[in-house]
């Protein structure tokens, strides 16, 4: 493999955790994969090493001596900071998982986990990192242009409606991932409660047929019993 810029090699990790166990394991794992790893235990200290900007990703655990981890992601967030945050959690259902995603976390892992699985999803932040933070995005062929509010497919303009940019660039900034109709509902369309209702069904087949131009490629496909998910890689 080509060495690029943004090299995983290096690159300054974050961690808040109050176990000192889990909190020494993570650390190991991560120094033994490459990266240089800051640990603090509080929300407090975490917070204000964050505010510094030099992490490359931070991992911030929810349940700190009482404080919401996610609160701290609210704050940066708030204050325009952008760096990547895998939230890790003893926290498992499917609105904790929503909450975290919600507040502005970047991936969530639930505990307990495997720490070559924290690796892996470290290293998949970093990757996107430069994408998620540019003032576009690009999978694939897929093109989002954030300022101009503006999409292309191999190049050549889409003309989508408001809320289909906002649903397309959700997908963009998870390719890959399952995406369920909750997830959309809550997070495109700001729903509190989860009403019974086609509207998502609904946009998201107008947006395949604005993005798919009659060559039988789908980006957007289903996933049995789940949701959706974006295939824009190959
Ligand atoms: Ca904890």
């Amino acid at each position: 493999m080509q060495p690029q810029s943004g090299d995983a090699l290096g690159a300054p990790v974050l961690l808040i955790e109050d176990e000192r166990d889990l909190a020494l394991e993570i650390r190991e794992e991560l120094l033994g994969a490459g990266y240089r790893v800051e640990c603090v235990q509080t929300l407090e200290a975490g917070l204000s090493a964050a505010r510094r900007g030099e992490a490359s990703v931070v991992i911030v655990d929810r349940m700190l001596n009482g404080a919401d981890g996610l609160s701290l992601v609210e704050t940066l967030r708030s204050e325009g900071n952008l760096a990547p945050v895998l939230v890790i959690s003893a926290l498992s259902t499917v609105d904790d998982r929503i909450r975290g995603l919600k507040a502005g976390g970047d991936d969530y892992l639930v505990k307990p986990f495997a720490l070559p699985e924290l690796s892996a999803r470290v290293e998949a932040l970093l990757r996107r990192g430069a994408a998620t933070r540019a003032t576009w995005i690009k999978v694939g062929p897929l093109e989002l242009d954030l300022v101009e509010r503006e999409a292309r497919r191999d190049g050549e303009r889409v003309d989508l409606l408001p809320r289909e940019f906002k649903l397309l660039e959700y997908f963009m900034r998870r390719p890959g991932q399952i995406i369920t109709r909750a997830m959309l509902l809550e997070d495109v369309w700001n729903y509190k409660f989860l009403p019974q209702t086609n509207v998502v069904d609904v946009h998201i087949g107008n947006l395949r047929r604005k993005l798919d131009s009659g060559d039988g490629r789908r980006f957007i496909v289903n996933v049995r019993a789940a949701g959706f998910k974006l295939d824009a890689e190959s």
